[in-house]
């Protein structure tokens, strides 16, 4: 599969690189170049929609920002490309930290709205600060020249697709590596990557400012394939393109954004040609029935699915032939397919040939085979020293939601190497805890000491890397992601390598890369889910669900695990296993604290029990005589259990 790609790449480039020597229409090579530098630009796009899921209206204005330090870095300067190049990028990644603040405040169609101001801002600044830019009258740039030579058309067609295959492998490597796992982490789950020591706040910030980079590369190439630039280019309609060009071509896939480059460029140049328009829609409507039809007759697809999109393309040539201008119709046309893609393609393009091809169930051959148990003793680093003393204590901790004490005046002290009960009714506080243990509800008042350092008011992914590691009661893994990327997420702490590293595969990389695919099979294989490795986490069953939550967890290298209730949804033989898993990492020196509902698994290994009550801890002790209180049967074990 790889191999397979990478010899497509390299065919793709050939022909492209050849282009210039069986074409001599100067229209075509800039048509191809502008493509090329539209994609660098989605690669960059990508980033952020496709993995982080943050909309950006931004990035046009981002655009812009790349061009005109080009522009700006000439006229003032008569810097030479090598000087031009990285500053466009450099300057661009700043503005690109500026549009990551709204992202970190506000999300959906509010980081839309800010978005979109900041293009408009970035117009009007270009427009207005014409003592730097020139204002309305354009910047007029010529091509450049490399160690003294001046590149003609050609040459700088070359020089552009060198960067594009360059910025593709870059960002291939970036999105491949724990970069790349920590942006789609908090698409999956923000709260998820905080607690497993990942920074939604910085890594959100380190999108943009990439995402930045790349629209800054592009905007500056696309100053020099113009040679001439002005502010009304980086407007609405075009951010609003690259935004489409995306979703059509097909999120989280850079062939994904090459196409979309390819339609967006193409496509309106199409509209402005009726005879072109009307071929076109004939082989569109031939191949979409053809295609229609086989898929049926294989029953891949029902007659009914397919009959709209069919008899759509089909009136579509009907309407081009019927058309006698087309320029009245243009836009109208334009908006048509692109609601035609968003409603019926909603993964693009690359996404609706990939579901053809990988239909259900094939993905199974490609689990990894472990290489035996070897690694099954160095799953926990954690020691068991100090077993005995006090780890986590919490005193007089209150939670208010309003009027609410979800946890009224709360003492817990949990000793180190002991699994710790917490129970209760309903509502009566549990998760609350958990909450507030990991840092995602900071306490009313109340002080809570985890291995002699306070917890209150640090963050959650600090708190988690400080050695708290949990799993959630309503399950949240990154879905998309497969299970062994969800533990390498949890393993994002053993990496040390940067940027430069990742991009450019160096030794510390690839060994960190290495260790942390060895280390999360082995924790995958520790809660018996070896031959799911490879299976992304939303298709799993529920029960398998909670168990890689557990394996993400310690990744961590916790010092204390919270579970969540984590035998709710599982199979009676499930919960003995999980029973023994939970023994075993008491016996790995890893301190946890249980909530759970199924009394056998309470009794069955915890030391010590507390019993919250609305918010109020009614008993504490050993199970047996929490078993027995009076108290206890009463508010809880009286009413469910007997
Ligand atoms: P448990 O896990 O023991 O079932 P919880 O800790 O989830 O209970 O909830 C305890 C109480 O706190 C419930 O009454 C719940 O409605 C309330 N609560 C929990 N989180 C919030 C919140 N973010 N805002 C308001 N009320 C909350
Ligand atoms: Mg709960």
């Amino acid at each position: 599969m790889k191999r397979n790609s990478l010899i497509a790449g390299v065919i793709g480039i050939a022909i492209l690189a050849a282009a210039p020597l069986y074409t001599a229409n100067p229209y075509y090579i800039h048509m191809i170049g502008t493509i090329m530098i539209y994609a660098i630009l989605l690669f960059g796009l990508d980033i952020v929609v496709g993995y982080t899921g943050q909309v950006s209206l931004g990035h046009a204005g981002l655009f812009g920002v790349g061009s005109y330090t080009a522009g700006v870095f000439f006229i003032k300067l008569g810097a030479p490309l090598w000087v031009i190049i990285p500053a466009s990028i450099g300057v661009t990644a700043g503005f690109g930290a500026l549009l990551a603040l709204p992202a970190l405040r506000v999300t959906g169609p509010y980081l839309a709205m800010v978005t979109l101001a900041f293009g408009t801002i970035i117009q009007i600044l270009i427009n207005e600060m014409d003592f730097l830019t020139e204002g309305p009258l354009g910047i007029k740039i010529p091509k450049p020249s490399i160690a003294g030579v001046q590149l003609d058309e050609h040459g700088f067609y070359w020089t552009v697709l060198a960067l594009m295959v360059i910025s593709l492998v870059v960002v291939d490597r970036i999105l491949k590596s724990q970069l790349g796992r920590a942006f789609e982490a908090l698409r999956g789950s923000p709260v998820a990557s905080d607690c497993m020591g990942v920074s939604v706040y910085r890594y959100k910030v380190y999108a943009f400012v990439i995402s930045a980079g790349f629209a800054g590369l592009a905007g500056c190439l696309y100053s020099y394939s113009e040679q001439y630039i002005s502010p009304n280019t980086y407007n609405f309609e075009l951010t609003v393109l690259f935004l489409l060009a995306v979703i059509m071509g097909g999120r989280k896939s850079r062939v994904g954004s090459l196409l979309g480059a390819a339609i967006i460029v193409i496509l309106p140049k199409l509209l402005d040609d009726l005879e072109l328009f009307r071929m076109v829609a004939s082989t569109l409507a031939v191949l979409m029935a053809v295609g229609g039809a086989i898929a049926v007759s294989r029953k891949m697809t029902t007659v009914k699915e397919m009959a709209l999109p069919v008899v759509g393309t089909i009136a579509l040539a009907g309407f081009a032939f019927w058309l006698q201008s087309i320029t009245d119709w243009r836009l109208s046309i334009f908006g048509l397919m692109i609601l035609f893609v968003v409603y019926y393609l909603q993964d693009g393009i690359v996404g609706f040939v990939r579901n053809l091809f990988v239909r259900k169930g094939s993905r199974a051959g490609h689990a990894m085979v472990l290489a035996g148990g070897a690694h099954k003793d160095a799953i926990m680093n954690a020691s068991s020293a100090g077993v005995g003393e006090d780890l986590l204590i919490a005193k007089g901790v209150l939670m208010q939601f309003g009027g609410l004490k979800a946890i009224n005046q709360v003492d817990i002290s949990v000793k180190r190497g002991t699994i710790h009960g917490l129970i209760g009714p309903n509502g009566s506080g549990k998760s609350t805890m958990m909450n507030v243990l990991t840092g995602i509800y900071v306490p009313t008042a109340g002080a809570i000491e985890f291995a002699g350092r306070s917890v209150v008011g640090r963050t959650s992914s600090d708190i988690a890397l400080s050695g708290i590691a949990r799993t959630f009661q309503n399950v949240q893994l990154f879905g998309e992601m497969t299970a062994l990327q969800n533990v390498q997420v949890g393993l994002h702490h053993t990496f040390n390598s940067n940027i430069l590293d990742v991009s450019l595969h160096s030794p510390r990389y690839m060994r960190e890369e290495e260790a942390s695919v060895e280390r999360g099979l082995g924790l995958i294989e520790f809660v018996g889910l070896a031959d799911l490795a490879n299976e992304e986490a939303r298709n799993l069953p529920y029960g398998k669900q909670r168990l890689l939550e557990i394996a993400r967890a310690l990744a961590l290298d916790p010092q204390l695990l919270l579970l969540d209730e984590p035998a709710a949804g599982l199979t009676a033989p499930d919960i003995k296993e999980l029973i023994t898993i939970i023994r075993k990492i008491r016996d790995h020196g890893i301190t946890v604290i249980l909530i759970e509902h199924h009394m056998d698994v309470v009794m069955g290994v915890c030391d010590n029990v507390s019993v919250l009550d609305f918010g109020q801890k009614i008993a504490e002790g050993k199970p047996a005589d929490v078993q027995a209180d009076e108290k206890v049967i009463e508010a809880y074990l009286g009413g469910t259990a007997a």
